[in-house]
């Protein structure tokens, strides 16, 4: 039989459908908006007392907005969920779906979120890192079942980008109090 050859569909990405997508799969797996938010809240009250859950949720949906990000939380689930299904080179198996002390891959996945971000989203990134609070405790339970190797690392990611995020925007924010003449809140990503 003639094999007729194949029509090339051209290339074409959509942002939207990748910005989609990641809140999609963040849902999926069982990661909410308010957890990752509760996380700025924690790293963030100190410095800003007065600081909202709405601010701290609006930060977090702006760190979501950038590609960047989008890239990083998909890939990252997407292993997680290759691992579950055991769907990878075996050793590569054995090590994401124990989490494997020496593998580190998940948290430099994690930094190329923070990288966006400076050395704010840097250090507050390795402090939950350590500390693992609120829904991080959940993800890191290996006793739950799913595979959150990856996803543990980019939630705290996506938490302390935020955090940096509204610490370069106070500083406009105080300037601007002051009567001085500022940059804009533009300048911050
Ligand atoms: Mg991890």
């Amino acid at each position: 039989m003639d094999q007729q050859p194949k029509e090339k569909v051209p290339y074409s990405l959509n942002s939207k459908k990748v910005a989609d997508a990641t809140r999609m799969w963040l849902q999926k797996r069982g990661v909410k908006m308010e957890e990752i938010a509760e996380l700025v809240m924690l790293l963030q009250k100190k410095y800003y007392p007065e600081l909202t859950m709405e601010e701290c949720i609006h930060n977090v949906e702006q760190v979501l907005s950038k590609r960047e990000v989008q890239n990083a939380v998909l890939t990252g689930i997407q292993l997680d969920i290759l691992a579950e299904q055991g769907l990878l080179i075996p050793e590569l198996q054995d090590m994401i779906s124990h989490d494997e002390g020496l593998y580190g891959v998940d948290e430099i996945l994690a930094f190329s979120i923070v990288n966006v971000y400076g050395s704010i989203g840097f250090t507050n990134y390795g402090y939950v890192d350590k500390l693992k609070p609120g829904v991080l405790e959940r993800l890191n339970d290996k006793s739950l079942g799913p595979c959150n190797t990856f996803l543990d690392d980019i939630v705290g990611a996506v938490a302390a980008s935020a955090s940096s995020r509204i610490a370069h925007r106070k500083q406009t924010d105080r300037e601007q109090e002051r009567g001085e003449d500022t940059l804009g809140p533009d300048i911050v990503r």
